[in-house]
């Protein structure tokens, strides 16, 4: 499998078509943003920790029943993943209060919830990701009623996975963000990643953040909290 012409680059990775029409290669670099762009920097060996951590989740969660757009690893930094039309959608499920939600309702980070919380925001950079609720996004035309039934099952079904696997490492999932994609036949499978970068990691016994906030605050340790993370996830593996 060979990359070809790269389709896109984003913030985090680039996206290659290869010779199978359906099939694209994404290239996962160390650059970081925040802030929609506004704060930029390097996380050190931040995008092999991000391929690595992401596909093993996915070919977990594969099994555990939630298809995703994984097909192979090819290099540290490079994966074939089955090309998708993305749902224009960022899947938010939280845990514990964090981040945004602390500062929109006005409450302090780390309250679990009695049940974990679905959100989504309109994936368009343009207008920073606004919130928008089901009956919004079927008003835009973003997905049918049975994807979003479908996206929430999954998101859900990531949740208990997740969770469970984090707990194992001594690590507490707080929140973290999903996307999804269609196939060409119309199939709903998870696509995107799922690493530090996506979901706030803290450590069960002491709090510490070990995830993306070390850099969007400026807490210092970030490239060490990426590398514990994954030594943690390869130990329970
Ligand atoms: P951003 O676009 O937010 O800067 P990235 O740097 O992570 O983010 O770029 C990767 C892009 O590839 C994202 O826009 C993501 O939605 C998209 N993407 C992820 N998986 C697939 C896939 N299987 N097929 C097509 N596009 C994908
Ligand atoms: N997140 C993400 N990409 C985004 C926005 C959020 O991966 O564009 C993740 C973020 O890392 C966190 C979760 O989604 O794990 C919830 O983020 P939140 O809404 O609290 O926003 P933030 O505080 O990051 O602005």
């Amino acid at each position: 499998m060979q990359k070809l012409e790269q389709l896109y680059e984003g913030k985090a990775k680039k996206v290659y078509k290869t010779d199978d029409p359906n099939l694209y290669i994404v290239d996962y670099k160390d650059d970081a943003t925040a802030f929609n762009g506004l704060k930029k920097g390097t996380i050190v060996g931040k995008g092999v920790i991000n391929n690595q951590m992401t596909n093993r989740f996915m070919a977990k969660l594969e099994k555990a029943g939630v298809p995703t757009h994984f097909v192979e690893e090819l290099s540290e930094r490079e994966t074939v993943v089955k090309k998708v039309s993305i749902v224009p959608l960022e899947v938010i499920i939280r845990n514990l209060s964090a981040g945004s939600f602390a500062k929109r309702y006005g409450v302090e980070e780390g309250i679990v919830f009695d049940a974990p919380t679905i959100e989504f925001s309109y994936k368009n950079d343009d207008l920073g990701d606004p919130l928008l609720n089901e009956y919004h996004t079927l008003a835009l035309k973003l997905a049918t009623p049975e994807e979003i039934a479908v996206i929430k099952q999954y998101a859900f079904q990531v949740n208990d996975f997740l969770k469970a696997f984090w707990a194992s490492c001594g690590v507490t999932l707080v929140d973290f963000k999903l996307e999804f994609g269609r196939l060409d036949d119309g199939t709903i499978v998870l696509a995107d990643e799922i690493s530090p970068d996506t979901c706030r990691l803290w450590d069960s016994k002491t709090h510490e953040k070990l995830d993306k906030d070390r850099f969007r605050r400026d807490l210092g340790g970030v490239e060490d909290a990426y590398a514990e993370v994954m030594r943690r996830m390869k130990e329970a593996l």
